[in-house]
């Protein structure tokens, strides 16, 4: 069975980039019917917070991303890693390194002046005990990589990709005051939790290799990899706050949806023909992680707001609805005093670009303008249309059902009393009941806002 997992460090924000690692590592663990393992990587104390950790629990559980085991944390397993340790150690495949900072400084200087790559000289890997001079009270434990012959990684995205153990050094795998580093404790934990399968930033790249040494050591084979290219800003740079908004939980307040967001990640990177809206439920389907690009992909905000209109405009109305009224809360409307906010939903779902703007566009369904926009009413409350809009008020209040026909009946008869367009009525009600020269058709609007209220509001702007 596929066993996948997602492994960030809590060091910020669930960022661009890590929650399309994530979006992958979970989609091809859904299509195989595996099990997605979420692991946090806190083993780097001073940089990591509790908030960082909360903000990529959030971040994961709006995106839809749920994991199978977990979440698991690093510094929760320190003995693992030392049991592990002590393995290698005792087997003879990793051995203590007392050379001091200084030693190890000097080695690197000579290095760079003969124009050699810098590289640890090997000096304690063969030595029964401590050297006999320059010697650290602290060792740290060195890994003991094969001094020749390559390793070769089958990536699932990038194909083979060789490396020569010479150019690798003996690793670092427990620092001097015992705790283990990065590449040991991703091993030991991929190792016990039964990852098949590794999806992460090719940031990582250059660690496969150490890391598939390091299994050969603990005698198992090494997982599969998958190597993701990084994301670019328009500029070219790797994608950063500077770019703009680069965290997931940011795209939230914004009003994006989550499955707009993962829409626009997968196609990060990934296409299916020139499809461009998918459902979770297809993406599952249809995504392969062999198909992922090997080049760079560019973050593209104009197309990510595209997708959330397209997604905005094809949802489930009740859908968009449970996703809005925390928008209208916020801004101090109670969405169950008014109309249905489905009903609003759907009269609005081809406007609106983001779930803010629709909350903003539908504030007057649950709450009075309390001021007209100053150039809609100049124009449109004037003395000329207070007639209009009495005679519209007063119409309103003897319909015998309020309904949208009846009311283009009020509207139409009203344009033809006072010989003036249609628009010359429809836009001085929209003014009296919205406060703007925005809202949905005027006989949608006011049906859906409930005649006393229009009655209510139209008299309050000839007043
Ligand atoms: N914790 C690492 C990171 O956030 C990921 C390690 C991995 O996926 O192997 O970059």
């Amino acid at each position: 069975m596929i066993r996948t997992r997602f492994a960030p460090s809590p060091t910020g924000y669930l960022h661009i980039g890590g929650a399309r690692t994530a979006l992958y590592s979970w989609l091809h663990t859904r299509r195989h019917g595996g099990r997605f393992v979420l692991r946090i990587e806190d083993t780097d104390r001073e940089r990591s917070t509790p908030e960082a950790v909360n903000a990529i629990l959030e971040g994961m559980s709006w995106l839809g991303l749920d994991y199978d085991e977990g979440p698991f944390y690093q510094t929760e397993r320190f003995e693992r890693y030392h049991e592990h340790l002590q393995h290698l150690l005792e087997s003879g495949q990793a051995y203590y390194c007392y050379c001091t900072r200084e030693r190890l400084e000097r080695v690197r200087a000579e290095q760079q002046e003969r124009k050699e790559k810098p590289r640890y000289d090997g000096r304690c890997r063969d030595l029964s005990g401590p050297p006999s001079d320059e010697v650290s009270d602290e060792p740290v434990v060195r890994f003991r990589t094969p001094l020749e012959g390559h390793v070769v990684i089958n990536d699932g995205i990038r194909g083979k990709v060789k490396f020569d153990n010479s150019e690798l050094d003996d690793l670092i795998i427990a620092r001097s005051d015992g705790s283990p580093t990065y590449n040991f404790t991703v091993v030991i934990d991929d190792l016990e939790m039964g990852v098949t399968d590794v999806i992460r930033g090719d940031d990582h790249l250059n660690n496969t290799p150490r890391q598939v040494h390091l299994y050969h050591a603990l005698g198992v084979e090494a997982p599969r990899f998958a190597h993701v290219p990084m994301i670019l800003g328009e500029d070219g740079k790797r994608l950063s706050k500077r770019h703009g908004s680069v965290s997931v939980l940011q795209y939230r307040d914004e009003g994006y949806l989550p499955e707009a967001l993962l829409n626009y990640l997968v196609r990060l990177g990934w296409s299916h023909g020139d499809q461009e809206v998918f459902s979770v439920d297809e993406l599952i389907q249809l995504f392969d992680i062999n198909d992922v690009n090997h080049s760079a992909s560019t973050f593209n905000p104009s197309k990510l707001l595209w997708l959330n209109q397209q997604h905005i405009m094809g949802s489930d109305p009740a859908h968009i609805a449970r996703h809005v009224a925390p928008f209208l809360s916020e801004r101090g409307a109670d969405p169950v005093s008014g109309p249905p906010l489905e009903e609003v939903v759907r009269a609005q779902q081809e406007r609106a670009k983001t779930l803010v703007e629709m909350a903003d566009n539908s504030l007057f369904f649950y709450k009075s303008p309390d001021s007209y926009d100053e150039k809609a009413a100049k124009k449109n409350l004037t003395a000329d249309t207070a007639a209009i809009l009495e005679h519209c008020a007063h119409c309103f209040a003897g319909l015998p059902s309020w309904d949208r026909e009846s009311i283009h009946g009020v509207v139409n008869e009203s344009a033809q009393t006072f010989e003036v367009k249609m628009g010359k009525v429809a836009q001085p009600l929209r003014v009296a009941v919205t406060g703007t020269t925005v809202s949905p058709p005027i006989d949608v609007t006011l049906e859906l806002l409930g005649r006393d209220e229009v009655v209510s509001r139209v008299n309050a702007a000839v007043e």
